[in-house]
């Protein structure tokens, strides 16, 4: 296969990049099955950075066949967590190493700003290390039943896993989703986005280079339709962990039920209530709901899109927020200062302009934004409409870009019911100085995550998921590692006789 070999020269980063642009597959980068290649398009200016390997279902078969020799005979039981730990520690540590130069690759092929990336990068590291504490820390119960019997359970790893991510944390997602997987002993398939697959690919020569067994980790590009569909429908795979769109979701949950029930657990879309009560921080609730709309250009699964704002200081929010957001520095991803970048992909790009016009076309008032930015690249300007509607398309489907809906509100329990009328429960966002108004109104809420004061506020070792639509199961923390262990109950006769 090819090898990518970049040289930046921007003004927050000098350095040189080199990988190889194959698929990899049992410890080594090649081609995929057909030689045929996927392109790899900068977002900033819409032009080609690289070509990587296609891979086919040919190659998820491969993959998964290496995948299970690793773990009958080097990974699942026949390493001790302690030894897991180990090699996601001093993944960690290289990452550690080269963070400038993947948070610029990821930088160049997500069009996320530099910093942002970093920031990214600071999170993947912390996942790695956090999944490297647990490795030799998962241990199973003794249960009293009787004297007669000696009851025990472990822990084991699931087996040969399947991983599929999205575009728009395509490092994060993927420390996400190895972490837990490698710490309980799993060998795993990976499917990266086909519009951002270079950092994945530079992180598993990492992988690669810490020593991690051939076979444990497999990393095959490719389309949704191709290489995804194969994993969720492969009768060798016993377990899918899939982050992306409710819509393809649903699609991974009946692959699986129609092929061998393969276990499954679904980060999916939201459409998140930022809840704004008259007796907040006003300057606080204003910035972090900046914040919650706009970091990485509103393309976040748990994007405050909705803010609620109570009418008594709706006026004064709107002024401050209208300021707030004129105040966003949008521009390219490698100039300082700038907090957003372009849109990933002209997919995209072309979506949020279709829910802009849609917002218009529906009544709503466009209060400010709503334009793309330049000529070249995917820019859009921060957006907020006002005077919305709830059956308003604007309101009820999830946009992923810039652009937010202001909701006046009156009345706490009417404000509760318009929060939760939505199909999805991923996560929501209350501003109050009153500790109880703003846990009761958390406890009210159906979403796995609410902010108190804050939003896209992501630690490790808390959980993170989605009720309703939003998905199925928890990421991160303690949680995450019931995703990738069976629970083997071993019960022992102590004297129990049978006549
Ligand atoms: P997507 O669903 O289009 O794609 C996600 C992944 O699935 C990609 O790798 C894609 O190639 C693959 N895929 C597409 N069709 C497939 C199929 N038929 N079978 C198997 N795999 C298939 O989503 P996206 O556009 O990449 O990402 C945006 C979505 O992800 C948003 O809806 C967002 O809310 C969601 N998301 C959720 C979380 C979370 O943790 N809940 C995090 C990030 C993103």
């Amino acid at each position: 296969p090819s090898v990518f070999s970049h040289t930046f020269s921007t003004p927050v980063f000098k350095g040189s990049v080199e990988f190889s642009t194959g698929i990899y597959v049992d410890g080594q980068f090649i081609d995929g099955s057909n030689g045929s290649t996927i392109d790899v398009i900068n977002p900033s200016d819409g032009k080609l950075i690289t070509k990587i390997s296609e891979g086919t279902s040919v190659d998820v078969d491969a993959a998964v066949k290496a995948a299970h020799r690793a773990f009958e005979t080097t990974w699942g039981l026949h390493t001790s967590g302690r030894e897991r730990g180990v090699l996601l520690g001093k993944l960690a540590q290289r990452i550690e190493e080269d963070i400038d130069k993947v948070a610029a690759i990821e930088a160049l092929d997500n069009g996320k700003t530099f910093t942002w990336a970093k920031d990214d990068l600071t999170a993947v590291i912390n996942c790695f290390r956090y999944y490297a504490g647990w490795a030799d820390k998962n241990q199973g119960k003794t249960i009293e039943t009787s004297e007669a019997q000696f009851v025990y359970t472990r822990h084991e790893p699931i087996g040969v896993v399947g991983q599929i991510i999205p575009w728009n944390f395509p490092a994060l997602m993927l420390a996400w989703k190895l972490g837990p997987a490698l710490a309980t002993g799993n060998t795993i398939i990976l499917k990266p986005s086909e519009f951002t697959p270079l950092s994945a690919l530079y992180i598993v020569k990492l992988i690669h280079e810490v020593g991690f067994p051939a076979g444990v980790v497999n990393v095959v590009n490719g389309y949704g339709t191709t290489v995804g569909q194969t994993i969720a429908e492969h009768m060798d795979i016993e377990k899918v962990a899939f982050t992306g769109s409710t819509l393809v979701g649903r699609k991974i949950m009946e692959a699986a039920a129609k092929s061998n029930l393969k276990n499954v657990t679904l980060e999916l879309g939201g459409k998140s209530p930022n809840i704004i009560f008259d007796d907040c921080d006003l300057e606080q609730a204003v910035n972090w709901a900046a914040f919650g709309i706009f970091y990485n250009h509103g393309q976040t699964c748990c994007a405050g899109s909705r803010v609620f704002v109570h009418e008594k200081i709706y006026d004064e929010f709107l002024a401050r927020f209208t300021t707030r957001t004129q105040n966003v520095k949008v521009g390219h991803p490698f100039e300082p200062d700038n907090f957003q970048g372009p849109q990933v992909s002209q997919v995209q790009y072309d979506r949020i302009m279709g829910y802009i016009k849609s917002g218009k076309e529906e009544g709503a008032t466009l209060h400010i934004g709503g334009e793309r930015i330049g000529t070249e690249g995917y820019f859009i300007q921060p957006t907020i409409f006002t005077d919305v509607k709830p059956h308003m398309r604007i309101v009820k489907e999830e946009i992923f870009g810039p652009v937010g809906v202001l909701i006046k509100f009156t009345d706490d329990d009417d404000l509760i019911h318009q929060a939760n009328d939505t199909v999805y429960g991923l996560a929501a966002a209350v501003f109050s100085t009153n500790i109880n108004r703003a846990l009761q109104t958390a406890h009210k809420l159906k979403a796995g995550t609410v902010w108190v004061n804050s939003t896209n506020n992501l630690h490790p070792a808390v959980p993170f998921g989605g009720y309703k639509q939003s998905g199925i199961g928890r990421e991160l923390g303690e949680y995450a590692l019931a995703n990738y262990t069976h629970v083997k109950s071993v019960q022992v006769n102590l004297g129990m006789k049978k006549a």
